[in-house]
């Protein structure tokens, strides 16, 4: 079976992966592969950091190789926090911290409409590939809800009346920005694979 790496340990990504995947593709974590290095964010955008992490783990471990990145971008903010969404409150900050700036930006506003962007860069038999996943919503005036992570209790989706955290990480997972990007991922790699 063919064995590729996404550059991440977050659990709950590479379990979701994994399901997709079984039986077609063995996805290994970067523990897996004994990367313990911390991988430096430094582009400008959402495609660069994602093809950074890429690299990174194709060139020094010779693995083919996913990595994704993720951000809030918000209209009335000019795209803001976008490919800061992890650190917006500052360095080492908390999910808290990032969501009360958010909320202390957008007083005032009354344009709240925002989108979640995730850019998966695949390097595969040497070429690179970048899939998109985007899914357009409203920032809330409060924080609703309990599940999810990061700005979750801020974000509803378009045509609903509840936040991701409100919706709880079933409905979420289907339907969020990760899913769709990891949905297009997964097809061009299944293709791949059966006509290999
Ligand atoms: P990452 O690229 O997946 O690590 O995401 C970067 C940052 O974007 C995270 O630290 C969160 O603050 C935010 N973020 C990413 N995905 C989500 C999501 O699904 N819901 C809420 N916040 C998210």
């Amino acid at each position: 079976m063919k064995k590729i790496v996404f550059a991440t340990n977050n659990r709950h990504k590479l379990e979701e992966i994994r399901k997709i995947a079984e039986g077609q593709l063995e996805i290994l974590s970067l523990s897996d592969i004994g990367c313990n290095e911390e991988i430096d964010e430094t582009g400008s955008t959402l495609d660069e950091n994602a093809m950074i992490k890429a690299a990174y783990v194709q060139e020094r471990y010779g693995y083919d190789c996913f990595a994704d990145d993720t951000g809030l971008e918000v209209e009335a903010l000019q795209g803001a926090p976008g490919v800061f969404s992890a650190r917006y409150a500052g360095e080492a900050c908390r999910a808290e911290d990032n969501m009360d700036k958010l909320l202390a930006e957008m007083s005032g506003h009354d344009h709240r409409n925002a989108r979640f962007r995730t850019v998966i860069a695949l390097i595969c038999d040497g070429e690179v590939h970048l899939f998109e996943g985007v899914i357009n919503g409203t920032i809330t005036r409060e924080k609703k809800g309990n599940d999810g992570f990061g700005y979750d209790p801020l974000f509803v989706p378009e045509g609903d009346t509840h936040t991701f955290a409100e919706l709880g990480n079933e409905v979420k997972n289907s339907i969020s920005h990760r899913a769709l990007a990891t949905e297009k991922l997964m097809k061009f790699l299944l293709e791949k694979t059966q006509s290999a």
